[in-house]
């Protein structure tokens, strides 16, 4: 019996989840494995995006730092707005 079994890690579990993206679905076990597979990493230091992650120039980032670092100026994160920006 394989369904649902995690695609990064094989492991099967009764209690896994699927997360469609893209139009792709993919079944895992934990949150470890889905941020292993899909969360994006940032351009500039490497940290897997979890968050809210800004984009310039087809790049991904962490925060407006991480961009601003890369010579993205002009940059802000997109939930300034609300009062938690990572940005220092
Ligand atoms: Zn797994
Ligand atoms: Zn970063």
């Amino acid at each position: 019996m394989l369904r649902n079994k995690c695609v990064v890690c094989g492991n099967s579990y009764d209690k896994s989840f699927t997360i469609t993206m893209g139009g792709m679905s993919y079944e895992f076990d934990s949150f470890e494995c889905a941020i292993h597979k899909l969360a994006p990493e940032c351009s500039n230091c490497q940290m897997r995006i979890i968050g809210h992650g800004v984009e310039s120039d087809g790049r991904i980032f962490c925060g407006a730092h991480c961009a601003r670092v890369k010579g993205s100026v002009d940059l802000t994160d997109r939930v300034d707005h609300i009062g938690i920006a990572q940005d220092h």
